[in-house]
């Protein structure tokens, strides 16, 4: 597995115009119906390649998480998907995003 355009640091290897509206127009629209899709497909064998527990910490995972978010163009991929607990996912959300996510591409870099 290995991120394509998404692994350089900083940049999300998106277009601008495409990142962050919501209302950003037919393509954008597309792209998210599609990645909602994906999402709900890759759902449940996300959570089963974890055995339902959490990949950074091991207690019971209750979330799937975006390792590069969907706002910055990540793709509903299982390569992009990552089980978390409620208290890995804040951690995923909060100031030391940056950090969990590299730590997060590492546990997908093994599978
Ligand atoms: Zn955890
Ligand atoms: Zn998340």
């Amino acid at each position: 597995m290995s991120f394509r355009v998404d692994d350089r640091p900083g940049n999300a290897g998106c277009l601008p115009a495409l990142a962050g509206h919501e209302e950003g127009g037919l393509a954008m629209n597309k792209r998210k119906r599609r990645d909602d899709a994906l999402y709900r497909k890759n759902r449940l064998p996300a959570y089963e390649r974890a055995g339902g527990l959490c990949e950074s910490c091991g207690a019971p995972a209750v979330e799937i998480h975006h390792i590069v978010f969907r706002s910055h163009c990540g793709t509903s991929g299982l390569d992009n998907l990552i089980c978390l607990c409620r208290r890995c996912h804040e951690l995923a959300h909060g100031p030391q995003a940056r950090q969990m996510r590299e730590r997060f591409k590492e546990i997908r870099k093994g599978d």
